[in-house]
């Protein structure tokens, strides 16, 4: 990437130091970059001590056989007990869990450490009766019910692998993963809430299922009460058996690199691909970073990871991070927007939350709405901010800080992703001076770099592509019956220097500090200048009319790539169903061209209703570049809404 046209972000200079009171007691300090530097494996070693062992391990870390890792060799542990029992035992059974709220009004539940430990016995009883053994797979299809994290904490109970797929999938997706990881049983509900109205998903089990002869059983949790046709042989309701089910299960203690679970990318630059995390340095790796980058103080804090659990996001920051580290969270079930757009603050207002990890997606939609729906609740409990999934703008970043955080709180953005299972790079909050659109650096006893395709540091003020280059706690084993597109995929590139290749780009600024520019899938080549759609998303969301928006590169004669850009306006700035005049799309390409550049200027700009999201709210840019370049449209299975790209085509066959 080159270096003039990576200014614009580079020439963000606004710091924000970390408060006062929160520096004083942060759980971590800026000691830990020293000392893991000195000997990342004795960080990681301590960092293991937060966790419970029923055997302790007598090697940290084995690296004889790159790219396999195994840490923690010989340890031996349950991931349920760590998340569940070890608290009760305590004495903190009492403690909520989690504030669960259902999306109808009123619907809530608080669940407390204590009850969790007999529903997620109960459930681990009724998986046996059900034939699980350690060992089997086991796929979640559901909701963001409490039953969700139950479910998948039994089948962690009994060592048999979970792969949890987003509700929202369609049977054909649901199918493929359970066919892929070979499940026998799957536990679903009849349905959830989605935006008002109960959402079924029984009949896409029964859809995927008749094409899955393995399946053995489907366990089936009561949520909305409708209709579902039933097979006798092979359906269980929950309430039937998990209810009725003993409160008495033993733990048994597994391997370190015993597996945890399988859980599928988001499928945004190609076929997904199942990542297999194991149990002992997945869950050290995901509670330390909990605490650390959120600062956790399990006495106090209400935390709240605004993500749907079938994400890793929901697997690491809503099930295994806080739980093993004994927090109280927050779990919503539906959308920000139902029954009204204040839903969020809301609830922050209620449960008086004090950390909410989001996506800039979710941000970025927020602005669109307007900073008066959060400015009628009471939001001053909050204390720090968390992102995750895409690089958040400068200008979404500062309203988050201030419109949601009140200008006080400190935005942590985290970058990881579904392979690396924890948090890689970001800052800490009572030690980093954050700035707004960089991630900064890896956390302590983690090591990245940017480098060249020879795989040779950039250096200072240089952008080039992201690795990690050394193995890490959390860090994905091997895909899911495939170890030749783990090694292709991820070790490959840099076989030479044994780095992992993460397949972003990034740019190091003058102080060393990150910025990720996105997927090296999205770089464009604009007369033979490179050009990051991260750069040119950013000048088009910092121009005050602009709430979102996704750039391409498309094929073009002249110029090889031509840049496409769609982009959805804040609602302040268009009265609904307006189109936007030609004045308007001048102004936001001069806008573009002020900002980078005049070789940024978008070619096209498209005024859309909405952008082709992931579930977990990611752009997936290989649509947009099927339509600038007039192609049908590939995979759209892992879309929140796919009548998003339904909408974009019309626009573009009214050319505008
Ligand atoms: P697929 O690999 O199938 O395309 P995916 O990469 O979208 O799926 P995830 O593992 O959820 O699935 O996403 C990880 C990616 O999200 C990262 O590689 C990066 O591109 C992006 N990302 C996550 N967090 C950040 C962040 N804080 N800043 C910038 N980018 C981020
Ligand atoms: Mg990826």
């Amino acid at each position: 990437m080159s270096n003039e046209t990576l200014a614009n972000l580079a020439h963000e200079d606004r710091r924000f130091e970390p408060p006062k009171e929160l520096a004083e007691h942060a759980n971590v300090t800026a000691a830990a970059y020293d000392e893991a530097d000195a000997d990342p494996e004795a960080f990681w070693a301590k960092a293991a001590e937060r966790i419970s062992w029923d055997t302790k391990w007598d090697r940290v870390l084995d690296w004889d056989n790159p790219p396999f890792a195994k840490w923690f060799v010989g340890g031996k542990l349950n991931a349920a007990y760590n998340c569940v029992d070890r608290h009760v035992e305590a004495g903190n059974g009492d403690r909520v869990a989690f504030h669960w709220v259902g999306e109808p009004a009123d619907d809530t539940r608080d669940i407390t450490y204590a009850q969790l430990k007999d529903q997620v016995s109960q459930a681990a009883n009724t998986l046996i009766e059900l034939g699980v053994k350690t060992g089997d797979r086991v796929a979640i299809y559901m909701p963001m019910i409490p039953e969700t994290v139950v479910a998948m904490l039994a089948c962690a109970r009994l060592g048999a692998p979970h792969t949890v797929v987003f509700g929202g999938f369609s049977s054909s997706a649901l199918r493929d993963r359970i066919q892929d990881c070979d499940a026998h049983v799957v536990i679903t509900s009849d349905g959830g809430y989605r935006r008002g109205a109960p959402a079924a998903l029984k009949p896409a089990v029964d859809e995927a299922v008749a094409q899955c002869p393995g399946v053995e059983h489907v366990l089936v949790v009561r949520r909305t009460g409708e209709d579902v046709t039933w097979d006798d042989q092979r359906d269980v309701w929950w309430h039937d058996t998990v209810e009725k089910a003993s409160t008495d299960h033993t733990p048994e203690a597994f391997d370190a690199e015993h597996p945890l679970y399988v859980m599928y990318t988001s499928g945004t630059t190609g076929k997904p691909k199942g990542i297999l995390h194991t149990t002992g340095g997945y869950l050290v790796g995901t509670s330390w970073t909990h605490w650390a980058v959120f600062d956790l103080k399990p006495e106090t804090d209400v935390y709240w990871t605004a993500a749907d659990i079938g994400w890793v996001t929901g697997h690491s920051y809503i099930v295994y991070g806080p739980l093993a580290n004994g927090a109280t969270s927050v779990m919503y079930e539906g959308t920000p927007d139902t029954p009204h757009k204040g839903r969020w603050w809301e609830i922050v207002a209620k449960y008086k939350v004090t950390t909410l990890y989001c996506a800039p997606t979710a941000i970025r939609t927020f602005m669109k709405w307007g900073r008066d729906i959060p400015a009628e609740h009471d939001l001053s409990s909050l204390r720090l901010l968390g992102s995750v999934g895409e690089p958040i703008n400068p200008e979404a970043y500062i309203w988050y800080r201030d419109q949601i955080g009140g200008g006080k709180t400190p935005v942590m953005d985290t970058w990881w992703q579904t392979e690396t299972g924890m948090h890689m790079i970001s800052p800490l909050p009572g030690v980093t001076a954050g700035k707004p659109g960089s991630a900064m650096k890896a956390i302590p006893g983690v090591s990245v770099d940017v480098v060249d395709d020879d795989g040779e540091s950039v250096g200072n003020g240089n952008g080039g592509y992201l690795v990690v280059t050394k193995p890490w706690p959390a860090m994905l084993r091997t895909i899911w019956g495939d170890d030749e597109r783990f090694k292709e995929t991820y070790w490959e590139r840099y076989a030479a220097k044994g780095y992992y290749f993460a397949g972003d780009g990034a740019k190091l600024d003058d102080d060393g500090d990150i910025w990720v520019l996105g997927r090296v899938d999205d770089v464009m080549n604009v007369s033979g200048h490179r050009l990051s759609t991260t750069e040119i998303e950013s000048a088009l969301v910092s121009h005050p009319k602009v709430a979102e928006a996704a750039v391409v590169g498309a094929t073009d004669e002249q110029s090889g790539q031509a840049i496409n850009a769609f982009v959805i306006l804040r609602e302040s700035a268009l009265k609904g169903g307006e189109e936007a005049p030609d004045a308007l799309i001048t102004e936001l390409r001069n806008h573009v061209a002020s900002e980078i550049g005049a070789i940024a200027k978008p070619k096209s700009i498209l005024v859309v209703p909405e952008l082709p999201k992931t579930r977990s709210g990611k752009i997936m840019r290989r649509l947009l570049r099927d339509v600038a370049e007039h192609r049908d449209v590939g995979d759209v299975t892992t879309l929140a809404d796919s009548s998003v790209m339904d909408q974009i085509q019309e626009g573009v066959g009214k050319g505008s």
